[in-house]
C-alpha cells in the first residue's frame, strides 16, 4: 500500500461485517487510523486485532446507529482518541424486501431507522468538525436499488433513494466548506447481507443469482471507496455505480 491516507482519521459504520469490514481494513492499509463502529463487540475487536497485526491503528466503538446519542458518542470519542475526523463512511445498513402489500410496517421503520436516520445522525454529528477544519469526506453507501426501483424491493429502494437525495443536497450545502460527498452504489455483493434477508422470494432469487454470476466481493467495493477518498482534495467523486460484470439486472 502507498500510505496515501497517512495522518487521516476515518470512521466506518457497520464495520463488523462485509463491505464495512473490508473498507476499514483497506483504509487502515492506506495509513488511516480507523474508528470502527457496529453493535457486535467481538467482531469489532477481532477486526481491530487484524488491522493492528498488519501495522494499522483501529479503535473499536460499539454503536447502534439508530441511537442518536450513541452516534454522537462515536464521533466525539473518535476525535478525543484519534485527534480529528477526516472521513466518514456511512455503511451500516439492513435489507428489507418483499412486496408492499405483504410488508410489515415495523420492518419498514427499522429499515428507515438504520439506512436513513442512522446516516443522518452520523453526518449531523461529524459536520461541525469537518466544517471547522474546512476539509473532510463523507461516503454514503447506497445501492443499485438507490437508482432503479424494482418490485419486491420498494422499501429498501426508498431508503437508498433517500440516501442519494440527502447526499446530493448535502454536497450542495457543504461545497463551500471544502467537504466532499460520495455515493457508492453496489450491485450484488457476496456478504452476510444476503443471509439476513427475511423475505423468502428475494432470498431465493439472490442466492440463485449468487450462483449464476461472479458476484462482487466486499474488497471490490472497498477499492472503489479508496479510489474516491484518495483523489486530490479539489476532486469530488460524487457517485460510483458498481456491478458485477456478469450481473444483468
Ligand atoms: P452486512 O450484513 O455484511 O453488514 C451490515 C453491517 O451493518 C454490519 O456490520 C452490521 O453490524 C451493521 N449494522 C446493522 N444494523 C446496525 C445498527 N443498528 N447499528 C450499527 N450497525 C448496524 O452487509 P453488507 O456489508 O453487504 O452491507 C453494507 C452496506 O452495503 C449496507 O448499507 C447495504 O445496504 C449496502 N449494500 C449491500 C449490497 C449487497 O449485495 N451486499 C448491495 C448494495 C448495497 P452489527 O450487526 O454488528 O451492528
Amino acid at each position: 500500500m502507498t500510505g496515501k491516507l497517512d495522518g487521516k482519521v476515518a470512521i466506518i459504520t457497520g464495520a463488523s461485517s462485509g463491505i464495512g469490514e473490508a473498507t476499514a481494513f483497506a483504509l487502515a492499509a492506506e495509513g488511516a487510523k480507523v474508528a470502527i463502529a457496529a453493535r457486535r463487540t467481538e467482531r469489532l475487536d477481532a477486526l481491530a486485532k487484524r488491522i493492528e497485526a498488519s501495522g494499522g491503528q483501529a479503535l473499536p466503538i460499539v454503536t447502534d446507529i439508530t441511537d442518536e446519542a450513541q452516534v454522537n458518542h462515536l464521533v466525539q470519542k473518535t476525535k478525543v482518541e484519534l485527534g480529528h475526523v477526516d472521513i466518514l463512511v456511512n455503511n451500516a445498513g439492513i435489507g428489507v424486501f418483499g412486496t408492499i402489500d405483504t410488508g410489515n410496517p415495523a420492518d419498514w421503520r427499522r429499515a428507515f431507522d438504520v439506512n436513513v436516520l442512522g446516516v443522518l445522525y452520523a453526518i449531523h454529528a461529524v459536520l461541525p468538525l469537518l466544517k471547522a477544519q474546512k476539509s473532510g469526506h463523507i461516503v454514503n453507501i447506497s445501492s443499485v436499488d438507490g437508482r432503479i426501483a424494482q418490485a419486491g424491493a420498494g422499501v429498501y429502494s426508498a431508503t437508498k433513494w433517500g440516501v442519494n437525495a440527502l447526499s446530493e443536497a448535502l454536497r450542495q450545502e457543504v461545497s463551500k466548506d471544502n467537504i466532499r460527498v460520495t455515493i457508492i452504489e453496489p450491485g450484488l455483493v457476496d456478504t452476510p447481507f444476503i443471509d439476513l434477508i427475511s423475505d423468502p422470494i428475494t432470498k431465493q432469487l439472490s442466492e440463485e443469482q449468487l450462483k449464476t454470476i461472479t458476484p462482487l466481493q466486499s474488497e471490490d467495493i472497498a477499492r472503489a471507496i479508496i479510489y474516491a477518498v484518495t483523489q486530490p482534495e479539489h476532486v469530488n467523486v460524487n457517485e460510483i455505480l458498481i456491478r458485477s460484470t456478469t450481473e444483468d439486472n
